[in-house]
């Protein structure tokens, strides 16, 4: 496990070129530089790695205020990991200030309908496992996240369809619990690295061509974040990086494989919503236009700003409702703008938060878009 000390070096690389400012949602709704990613920096380095300020529920706050889209990390040409600095300044703010100066409570019992961590093995109750059309192409395990499992299991069911239809056969693997990213986002590390060593000794013992996900945020956590937590622990190092080395973004992965199943007409226009957290792999953000153009009928329409955030930001959106629905509104009016009626997007808080903002769209799942090229679907 590492700890802010660890950091100092990768702290000290930052030259103070302010893109992380330019980059930052939170920076750019409210135009304060309080709030935005370097100052943040700063004030962890200046509060626990200088110890020339003092802990204090001002810090919490400002340390709250933020959505951790890691646009700033993305975005940094010093490659100061940002996020992982932000998450460890969160962990040792629960420490030493316990709930105080905390707007909303820690992460453990989000409003109905919010995609939240489930507790103990999920349950995909996605139904029987389509059986793969034509010869066999690839054989993957698919993790099904807490979203999927209890609230979108439809776009559970348009993976396992869009799979099946493209000779790739799907396995669920028994006792996988939730990645634990919402906990890392919290700032509690140590359910995080809990929640993986689970999850790492399932996946990492599977002979399969690839681990797929359907959620930006599961497949940050099993791409980047296990490998960090698992720093120091040789044989949980080793798990990280065979699952790391095979996850991909589902959409990501067709489009790698090369899709062979025939869509059908889909009529309407449709757009692209790059989740923040997709940066684990670049090319996901490519993948929804790449397979679904050639969609008969259903056409593509880009936003003029690729990578814009929605808003939501796991608990962000209960605790800064203004702000976050500010900067869900810019994102509607450009969606709105552009004509389109269906938005995918492969985050289910993306589509959760969109979609409640915005009831004249549907939002939904690549995949979930092809599998309706595809045919009826099954209802969730
Ligand atoms: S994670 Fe996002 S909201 Fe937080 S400081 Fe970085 S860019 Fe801003
Ligand atoms: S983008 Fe990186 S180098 Fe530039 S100010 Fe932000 S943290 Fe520092």
């Amino acid at each position: 496990m590492r700890h802010l000390e660890d950091y100092e070096d990768a702290i000290s690389r930052c030259f103070h070129c302010q893109i992380c400012q330019a980059a930052c949602p939170v920076y750019l709704q409210d135009l304060l530089e309080t709030y935005c990613a370097r100052a943040r920096l700063g004030l962890v380095q200046a509060v626990f790695l200088e110890q020339t300020l003092n802990v204090t529920p001002r810090l919490r706050e400002v340390m709250d205020r933020c959505l951790f889209c890691t646009r700033c990390t993305r975005h940094c040409p010093a490659g100061v990991p940002l996020d992982d600095v932000f998450a460890l300044a969160r962990e040792n703010l629960g420490k030493q200030l316990g709930e105080q100066g905390r707007d909303g409570g820690a992460w453990t019992a989000p409003d109905a309908g919010v995609p939240g961590p489930v507790a103990g093995p999920l349950k995909s109750g996605l139904g029987e496992i389509p059986a793969v059309k034509g010869p066999v192409r690839a054989r993957v395990a698919y993790y099904p996240g807490c979203a999927t499992s209890r609230l979108f299991q439809d776009t559970g069911q348009a993976v396992l369809r869009v799979m099946s239809e493209n000779g790739v056969q799907v396995m669920i693997p028994e006792g996988l619990s939730c990645c634990g990213f919402p906990a890392y986002v919290a700032g509690d590390l140590h359910t995080f690295r809990r929640a993986m060593q689970e999850n790492l000794s399932i996946l990492s013992g599977l002979d399969v061509d690839a681990i797929l996900v359907d959620c930006a945020s599961c497949g940050m956590a099993f791409k980047v974040k296990a490998g960090e937590v698992a720093k120091g622990d040789g044989a949980m190092e080793d798990q990280a990086a065979r699952v790391a080395e095979k996850t991909w973004e589902a959409t990501d992965y067709l489009n790698h494989l090369g899709p062979v199943a025939e869509p059908g007409a889909v009529a309407g226009v449709w757009t692209y919503h790059a989740p923040c957290r997709i940066g684990w792999t670049p090319t996901a953000e490519e993948a929804p236009e790449a397979l679904l153009q050639d969609i008969p009928g259903a056409q593509y329409e880009a936003l003029e700003t690729t990578g814009a955030c929605c808003g939501a930001g796991d608990l962000f959106h209960l605790r800064h409702g203004e702000l976050s629905r500010s900067i869900r509104t810019k994102r509607l009016k450009e969606i709105r703008r552009n004509g389109a009626h269906t938005v995918v997007t492969q985050c289910p808080f993306c589509r959760y938060y969109l979609q409640q903002g915005g009831s004249d769209l549907e939002v939904m799942h690549p995949l979930a878009f092809l599998a309706r090229a595809y045919g009826e679907m099954r209802e969730a």
